[in-house]
């Protein structure tokens, strides 16, 4: 085997030809790359990564994505000198480091949503891409391609999110935040502008809640109860939170539209409790001096 070095294998310019051979085509070093998970296939460091022909370009005289392999510097010296030989190679190279490592580990976990921007035309962010970006993401965060889900994309550059583990999420925000150029190297050639957090399902609730508390602000399709208060004056409330203090449930829910006209029908007097229960005793009084007088 022969060396071929170039960070990360996938600019073209670092492609360029050596000792009159042809740069490898960037169609087949992407498909190296993504196979190893941007990683040497054997010992899974990261950088700088060579391509390796696994039976010797001496003999075939050709780059094929079938008989290349990802390898660090280092495991290429000793592939060479130590001479694996094919078999041990092609054995490297359908079980990569990547894969030996993360098709044990455990998926499960809480999870996050981020938005990255990519500096492309949504037309031609194809499943090629979707891919590389997947790979270019689990890769950099040391996570498992499987678990990078891209959720939904939008036009206008591409907005992409994805869902990740939440501490690679973490490490994400932080990556790009302080700029870490490894980052745009992972995701060479596409154009990574922007990365941003979105709410959790949670934060998402709760973001509601605050703007529904102002009930006139907005039609809404939130359900509310029907709430009354030691003095049985009636309110609405929205049905998935507590009751405020002092309220308990009067026993409706509904849209807002419904509740009110539960309101409507069953306070008919507007009095607080005290007023009515004070205005009748006086009344009552009244009444016991009118028929005392009476007498
Ligand atoms: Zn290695």
């Amino acid at each position: 085997m022969e060396s071929d070095p170039g960070p990360h294998l996938i600019s073209q310019e670092s492609d360029l030809p050596g000792r009159g051979r042809p740069a490898v085509p960037r169609a087949i070093a992407m498909e190296i790359l993504l196979e190893a998970g941007h990683r040497c296939a054997v010992c899974g460091e990261s950088t700088p990564l060579e391509r390796a022909h696994i039976i010797p370009w001496r003999t075939v005289k050709e780059h094929t994505a079938d008989n290349l392999i990802c390898l660090c510097a280092n495991c290429h010296q000793r592939a060479d000198s130590e001479n694996w030989g094919e078999s041990t190679l092609r054995e490297y190279k359908r079980n990569p480091w990547i894969r030996r490592r993360f098709d044990s580990a455990d998926n499960t976990g809480p999870v996050a949503k981020v938005e990255l921007t990519i500096d492309m035309e949504l037309k031609n962010f194809d499943e090629t891409q979707q891919l590389w970006l997947r790979h270019a993401l689990a890769s950099f965060l040391n996570i498992n391609p499987s678990s990078v889900k891209i959720t939904s994309l939008r036009e206008g550059s591409v907005k992409i999110t994805v869902e990740v583990p939440q501490k690679a999420k973490e490490e994400l925000l932080e990556a790009h935040e302080k700029n870490r150029p490894e980052l745009a190297r992972y995701f060479k050639p596409l154009d990574l502008v922007a990365v941003k957090e979105l709410q959790s399902e949670e934060h998402s609730v709760a973001k509601q809640e605050r703007k529904s508390s102002s009930w006139e602000d907005r039609e809404d399709n939130t359900i509310y109860k029907v709430v009354i208060n030691h003095e049985e004056q009636y309110s609405i409330w929205p049905a998935h939170r507590e009751n405020p203090l002092g309220w308990r449930d009067a026993g409706k829910s509904g849209v807002k539209q419904e509740c009110l006209d539960y309101i409507k029908e069953v306070w008919t007097d507007m009095r607080p409790l005290s007023l009515r229960r004070q205005e009748e005793k006086s009344s009552k009084e009244r009444n016991e001096a009118r028929s005392e007088n009476a007498n």
